[in-house]
């Protein structure tokens, strides 16, 4: 196996240059860790499944929504449009009917709006709760002290599985997933048969916003985050 790729050790100058169209980028002078000079075996065949019709559109239409969310002004270019909407016009763009909505029942609220701002724009949503199924969370073996109500609670698991088995049932375009927990959400991901993308993460203490701990975790609010671990 050769040196392990370090990307965030890397300016990002070599894959990422501002050269004119007609120039090359050059990796001469590219850290020894730089998987572009290191895994052309694995960058050659990954191209490859852009050779597919149907990857090759889904690809470049996430390009032109990618460059569709920025305007040129006499200022710069600046960001014109909230992931909702490039959601949205995404979804447009590839003639996306039937939307499936896996969330969260802790953020059953925000999903509801959603479906509406959706359905509004003409999709047809099919929405999923975590919950669906209510099965005691026992079923995965957990423990009444490790129920979040206590013990004497019925507390149904998150069923991310299923969520997934029915949006796939239901026949969707595209699913979008809505504040899953870590883990769930890697269910669903792995389960499910349509595209996906997912609106928002789940952060329990950051108004769903994990990056807050990150900007704050250089300062004393979450400097506990780059503690080491003990050997
Ligand atoms: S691919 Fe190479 S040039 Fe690009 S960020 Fe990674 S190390 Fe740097």
């Amino acid at each position: 196996m050769s040196e392990k790729s370090q990307c965030t050790q890397c300016s990002g100058i070599f894959c990422y240059p501002n050269i004119a169209a007609n120039q090359h980028p050059n990796f001469d002078e590219a850290p020894a860790f730089c998987p572009t000079k290191l895994r052309t075996d694995i960058i050659g065949e990954a191209l490859s499944h852009y050779d597919s019709e149907e990857v090759k559109e889904f690809a470049r239409l996430a390009s032109v929504q990618e460059f569709e969310c920025y305007e040129h002004t006499p200022d710069g270019i600046r960001t014109r449009i909230p992931r909702i909407e490039e959601t949205v016009q995404f979804a447009q763009k590839n003639g996306f009917k039937r939307l499936g909505l896996a969330f969260c029942s802790g953020l059953a609220n925000e999903a509801r709006i959603v479906v509406d701002i959706l359905e509004r724009r003409g999709f047809e949503v099919i929405s999923v709760c975590c919950k669906v199924g209510a099965i005691p969370k026992e079923r995965i073996g957990i423990e009444p002290e490790e129920k979040i109500s206590g013990p004497k609670f019925y507390e149904s698991m998150c069923n991310p599985i299923t969520q997934a088995e029915i949006l796939n049932e239901e026949g969707v375009d595209f699913n979008i997933l809505i504040g899953l927990c870590v883990g769930h959400d890697s269910l669903f991901i792995k389960y499910c048969q349509a595209p996906m993308t997912v609106l928002a993460v789940k952060d329990r203490v950051t108004g769903h916003n994990p990056l807050a701990a990150i900007y704050l975790s250089h300062g004393p609010y979450y400097g506990r985050l780059r503690r080491r671990a003990q050997a």
